[in-house]
């Protein structure tokens, strides 16, 4: 028996550990589970070299305790194997109490096995000279080798059964580290004086380091931060394990920088990254390029620590502290708010899009309202987006009423969407959300194709009608293609334009005014008409009208409700009504809900009238039953 392979085995060991120790690490449970492995095959090898010794000199020792010697090196083989298991159900298992379950009967198993292994008798195989010891077998040994066999044909099972909840790279590690180690046990099988079985499990080991348990795959190569892979995977550990942190976000936009000269932001930016790299008692993190994350285990002193950060910034940079930089800050005192990982880095970069509307270097306190608004917005978005592409997008019309024609001349078309339960949701729920993320720029031209779709059918003619009303969002009027495509669609379903008119609100012309001015020209010259929405909301403005290209000024249902209420609003309306009519444009009321609204409307002059009073708006076939019960409606 030799013990040169084992020794090897040891050295190429304490070379790891020397490397692994040298490296800044991370508390990851994944690199606890690699650690455990790892001692578990150090203690392997070293009992290895141990009972050999033991054995090879057994004549200077008393019996028992040799034998004592030999077999605490087979229980140590079995806690290799029950450390291998355990190290890919870290992965499995990520929450801690769980995990801990789980692994409760591999213990009992394997202490179990390990009393058995003592009590059994063990003895020594000896080569043709009758005194030099080949290997030791018995009871015992079958015992160990038995448990050892059963973890591994459970570390088989898991890796087939378990495959998507272990990462890729650790299912391949382990089979590498299974199969060095079967081979080995081969060889040692046939060839019995080469005991390579204890080196095979230190390979393994490298193995699992290289691919995986290399501290420096945490590392941000240039920056030498945590990566935002360790920030993922420590941060969903602290969830896992119900522990509650604070985290503060930095983020660089552009503006950030805006008043260090260019040539200097390099240092600056460096300057700023060994100051993270310093800081003590927390854990920096590069999640992008432009945003740095760093956490607090400790919740009750983080806001103190976080304040001391922010000062650091504002005391400036480079020579002199002359530079100044702006970042935003996001604060989470608690980030359990957020309950996974998941989550706190989708609620900042949820938060970074609204950042734009902050003024410079702005510190924000996040909460669980921050966090339910997100979660609100993005439930939204997936329902606009499954809405768009299960067809589950319907128009509601509702009537609008001439007071010169006596009847419904057109109507409005109005967007719903519905969920997969079928319940109807308004648009005052989602379209602030699509106009935000551009959604609306598909919704819109959905709603469109379906208008279009509506008169293709039904020709507004045979309705009495001449036109339906169809709003465009803000988004839409800052679309260049967007006169282009409507077009198009209309003459898909050969409409004729006069069949549209289009809403537009005062918001739309501030932004992009020069696109929305294109796209309105393209499509009046092609026949469709404008209205005004929203008319007596915000800032209207009554020079806009005179500017704007359109046909229809329609009164947002809180003016004409202001005029029942308030003496002065009166006089308002009236001046408006005047100088609208007086500019050859028409009026729509909305929100004429009672008979009496209605009568003062009409004789206010209000051309048309839309409202509950004549209908809520509603889906196409009743719709068009409405209008075909209509007297007077051909
Ligand atoms: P809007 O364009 O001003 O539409 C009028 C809103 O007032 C409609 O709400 C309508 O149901 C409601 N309304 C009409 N008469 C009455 C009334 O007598 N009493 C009351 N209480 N309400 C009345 P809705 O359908 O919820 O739409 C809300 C807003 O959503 C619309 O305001 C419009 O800005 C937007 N919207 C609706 N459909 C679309 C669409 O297809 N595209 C875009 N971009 N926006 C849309
Ligand atoms: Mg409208
Ligand atoms: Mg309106």
């Amino acid at each position: 028996m030799h013990i040169q392979i084992q020794c090897c085995g040891i050295i190429l060991m304490l070379t790891l550990y020397f490397f692994y120790m040298r490296q800044k690490r991370i508390s990851l449970n994944s690199q606890k589970a690699f650690l455990r492995v790892f001692w578990a095959t150090f203690i392997c090898l070293s009992m290895d070299v141990l009972s050999i010794g033991a054995i090879q000199n057994r004549h200077l020792m008393p019996e028992p305790f040799v034998k004592f010697i030999a077999k605490s090196y087979l229980v140590t083989l079995l806690f290799v194997a029950l450390g291998a298991l355990s190290y890919i159900c870290v992965d499995i298992y990520t929450r801690e109490e769980v995990y801990r379950k789980k692994m409760k009967p591999y213990l009992f198993l394997a202490s179990l096995a390990t009393v058995g292994a003592y009590l059994a008798p063990i003895t020594y195989h000896f080569a043709e000279d009758k005194k030099t010891v080949l290997y030791t077998h018995g009871p015992s040994l079958y015992v160990t080798y038995g448990m050892a066999l059963v973890f591994f044909i459970r570390i088989f099972f898991l890796l087939k059964k378990e495959k998507a909840n272990i990462n890729p790279r650790r299912r391949e590690a382990v089979c590498i580290w299974l199969f060095v180690w079967l081979a080995a046990s081969q060889i040692q099988f046939m060839y019995t004086n080469v005991l390579i079985v204890g080196f095979a499990g230190s390979i393994g080991v490298m193995v699992l380091y290289l691919k995986l348990e290399n501290p420096e795959t945490n590392l941000d190569r240039s920056t030498g931060l945590f990566s935002s892979s360790a920030l993922f995977q420590y941060t969903k550990q602290l969830f896992d394990s119900d522990k509650d942190f604070s985290a503060l976000a930095i983020v660089f936009e552009n503006t950030a920088y805006q008043n260090v000269p260019m040539e200097q932001r390099p240092f600056i930016k460096m300057e700023i990254i060994e100051y993270l790299l310093k800081l003590p008692d927390v854990l920096c993190f590069k999640n992008a390029e432009d945003e740095f994350f760093i956490l607090f285990d400790d919740t009750a002193t983080s806001e103190h620590h976080a304040a001391r950060i922010r000062e650091r910034f504002e005391a400036g940079w480079g020579n002199h502290h002359s530079s100044f930089v702006h970042p935003y800050w996001f604060y989470l005192p608690h980030a359990s708010v957020t309950q996974r990982a998941e989550q706190l880095l989708l609620l900042i970069r949820h938060l970074r899009q609204d950042a734009k509307e902050f003024s410079e270097s702005d510190f924000l306190c996040i909460g669980a309202d921050s966090v339910n608004q997100m979660l609100h917005k993005k439930e939204t978005e997936q329902l606009i987006l499954e809405a768009m592409e299960s067809d589950r997008v319907d128009l509601y019309y509702q009537p609008i009423f001439s007071t010169e024609e006596q009847r419904i001349t057109s109507a409005e078309a109005l967007v719903r969407i519905r969920d997969r339960e079928g319940q109807l949701i308004q648009p005052g729920l989602f379209i602030d959300i699509a106009e935000e993320n551009g959604m609306i720029l598909k919704l819109g031209e959905i709603v469109f194709e379906k208008v279009c779709q509506f008169i293709y059918k039904h020709p507004l003619e045979r309705l009495g009608m001449h036109y339906i009303e169809v709003n465009l969002s803000v988004v839409q009027c800052a679309y260049e293609r967007l006169a282009n495509d409507y077009i198009q669609i209309m003459k898909k379903y050969e409409i004729a334009p006069s069949q549209i008119n289009l809403e537009i609100t005062e918001s739309a012309s501030t932004n992009a005014k020069k696109i929305l001015q294109n796209n309105m020209e393209e499509l009046i010259e092609y026949g469709v008409s404008f209205s005004l929405d929203d008319f007596g909301t915000g800032q209207s403005n009554l020079n806009y009208i005179v500017d704007m290209p359109v046909d229809l000024i329609k009164f947002d249902r809180s003016m004409t409700n202001s005029y029942f209420e308030n003496g002065r609003a009166k006089y308002v309306m009236d001046a408006a009504i005047h100088m609208i009519h007086g500019m050859n444009l028409e009026i729509v009321s909305e929100g004429i809900e009672t008979k009496e609204q209605y009568q003062t409307m009409k004789d206010l002059g209000i051309n048309h009238i839309q409202g509950y009073y004549f209908s809520k708006p509603l889906p196409e076939e009743d719709f068009i039953r409405f209008l075909l019960e209509q007297p007077g409606q051909e």
